[in-house]
């Protein structure tokens, strides 16, 4: 397998590792690069040159990240569903001539959740951030089973754009942008949250959601994972919230994305324990 992940500022991504030793453990050869477009050597190369190049040298896939997963698909021969969907692409498989866009973060969000919340109510779920990974998990949500989605946004009209977008794709799920976690009291309280913001990062620290807003009785995701357990986790957890880390996502994508670069199943077992051993 030969592959890499095109970003910025991404040298530290643990992604190459868990395809690499993943690979490794199935007897494959296998090269991840990452290929950083902030290194000096490519601050004048476009993306469009980065694809072809990958394309010449027989890349069989690239991950992709900030700031291209909008710009990639204009690139591309050919969207999944979900890709289509959500109107980004963090993966794409180069085979046969044909470059073919698939969205790997929503899979990874529900794949995560059915694993890590299975059984939580769904009825209704309060999703914070509606930016690139909100609307990814915003579908993903409904996927699980959500029934009624609220969404929060510093940005209102984004919220109230994702909304639509989400009923627009998922029917049998009714989305809202909500002002403020005030317009969801009493009985309209949500059965779980989703902070899909970038508040509790380690160089945003906070919530979205006031601490005051969090019932025992319910469920609470992040999809920050550095820190592993976000203030938003450690406030849930102690008032007895049932928990999901936002590393879930992060493994279960590259599950995915091994997947349709090799054609072969991922171990996410494996892949998870070597995202762990950063
Ligand atoms: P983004 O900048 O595209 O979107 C963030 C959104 O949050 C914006 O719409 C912004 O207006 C909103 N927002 C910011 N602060 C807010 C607040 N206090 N209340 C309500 N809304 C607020 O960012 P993104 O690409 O969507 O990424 C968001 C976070 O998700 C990142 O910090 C990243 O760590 C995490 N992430 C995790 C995974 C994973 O695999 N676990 C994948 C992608 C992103």
């Amino acid at each position: 397998m030969l592959a890499g992940l095109i970003g910025r500022g991404i040298a530290l991504s643990r992604t190459p590792r868990m395809h690499m030793e993943e690979a490794a453990a199935q007897g494959l050869g296998a090269v991840y690069r990452i290929l950083d477009m902030d290194e000096p050597a490519r601050r004048e190369i476009t993306l469009k040159t980065m694809l072809e190049s990958a394309e010449a040298c027989g890349f069989d896939g690239l991950n992709v990240t900030y700031p291209y997963k909008i710009e990639v698909i204009g690139l591309l021969d050919e969207l999944s569903d979900n890709a289509r969907a959500v109107g980004a692409v963090n993966t794409v498989v180069l085979r046969d001539g044909r470059r073919v866009g698939h969205n790997t973060d929503l899979w990874g969000f529900a794949e995560s959740f059915r694993r890590g919340l299975a059984g939580e109510a769904v009825e209704h779920v309060l999703l914070a951030g509606a930016g690139g990974a909100g609307v990814a998990v915003a579908h993903a949500l409904a996927d699980c089973g959500v029934r009624r989605l609220s969404i929060l946004d510093t940005d209102a009209a984004r919220a109230a754009q994702l909304a639509e977008q989400v009923m627009t794709n998922r029917p049998g799920t009714v989305a809202g942008a909500v002002p403020s976690t005030e317009a969801l009291s009493g009985a309209d309280r949500p059965d779980g949250i989703v902070n899909a913001t970038p508040m509790g990062m380690a160089k945003l620290p906070g919530m979205a959601v006031p601490a005051s807003f969090i019932d025992p009785a319910m469920w609470v995701a992040d999809i920050v994972y550095f820190p592993l357990e976000t203030e938003l986790l450690r406030t849930a957890r102690a008032k007895g919230c049932r928990v999901l880390p936002g590393t879930g996502m992060a493994v279960f994508q590259a599950v995915r994305a091994f997947e349709l670069f090799t054609g072969r199943p991922a171990c996410p077992d494996r892949m998870r324990a070597t995202f762990d051993a950063f």
